[in-house]
């Protein structure tokens, strides 16, 4: 004879549950869960229903405009952030800027196209002007209406162009054409501001440093990692918090989850290797991942 199956109040068949608690079904998707950056296949899970566009956007407000009645996010415990940082390199242990370039200048130059503008869309412009000029000298060569011509795909291409060639012209008087591997010197040229130099610093240079993009504002906020109110916030409470062991991967990785896990407008959090320890009030959380 089949079992009586006995309901409890809340009409569910088997035990109470306490609120929060990971089921088998949850386990199961959890296990289901692949690398951190596959967005394909994360979007292919049976996960848990994420919450809705409004409750999501509620958090967001709430963290990143944080009042006396908006609390912000608990802070991360160093044991966190750094479990945090391991499950991400276990994940990627060598993580890579996505933006073409075949030196310290045509990187510099592709990061200042980059503003505002995708990695890549860059990349589509960017192979013919390299091509062509993959130095200052040659960029001036080249000119700033050429320039022009070439990048036009991209976003604010008139300045862009403008500031590509006064920087050339910059690094050619006062740096014997050569990138300069100084944060000031970097700064002082036309087009390059702290985000920028950071970018050339680490990948370049290979200096540890933190550039904050839109992404790594979203997620420092998001989830309680490293709130602040502007970019620089981030970035000092990031340099602060991050262990140097990961420093000098830690904003692509950074980038990498917010570009294609941490998303602005729907987060896959069901898919997310630090879902358990990220704080943000519109998460759904599943599982501890098995990194
Ligand atoms: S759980 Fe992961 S994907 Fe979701 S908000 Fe937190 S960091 Fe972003």
């Amino acid at each position: 004879m089949a079992k009586k199956q006995i309901k409890n109040p809340a009409g569910r068949t088997s035990g109470p549950r306490r609120r929060g608690a990971i089921t088998k079904p949850m386990m199961k998707t959890a296990k289901a869960v692949g690398s951190l950056l596959a967005p394909k296949s994360a979007r292919k899970g049976k996960a848990a229903k994420v919450k809705p566009p409004k409750a999501r956007a509620k958090a967001d407000r709430k963290v990143l405009h944080a009042t006396g009645k908006h609390k912000l996010p608990k802070p991360w415990s160093p044991a966190e952030v750094d479990e945090a940082f391991r499950r991400f390199q276990a994940a990627k242990p060598e993580p890579k800027g996505e933006l073409h370039h075949v030196n310290p200048f045509t990187l510099l130059v592709a990061v200042v196209l980059s503003a505002q503008a995708t990695d890549a869309g860059v990349n589509k412009a960017t192979p013919a002007l390299f091509k062509l000029a993959d130095t200052p000298e040659k960029m001036v060569v080249l000119g700033e209406e050429r320039v022009r011509e070439l990048v036009k795909t991209i976003g604010l291409f008139r300045t862009k162009a403008k500031n590509v060639i006064a920087l050339s012209d910059k690094l050619i008087a006062e740096h014997s054409g050569q990138v300069p591997n100084d944060r000031d010197a970097l700064q002082a040229l036309p087009g390059v501001g702290r985000k920028t130099a950071n970018v050339v610093l680490n990948m370049a240079f290979g200096q540890p440093t933190m550039a904050v993009d839109t992404h790594v504002f979203r997620i420092g906020n998001r989830t309680g990692l490293a709130p602040g109110k502007d970019p620089l916030a981030v970035e000092l409470k990031l340099l602060a918090v991050i262990s140097p062991k990961y420093m000098m991967h830690a904003h692509h990785w950074l980038i990498l989850h917010g570009r294609y896990v941490c998303l602005a407008r729907r987060p896959l959090c069901e898919k997310c290797v630090i879902a358990d320890i990220c704080k943000w009030p519109g998460k759904t959380t599943l599982m501890a991942p098995n990194a």
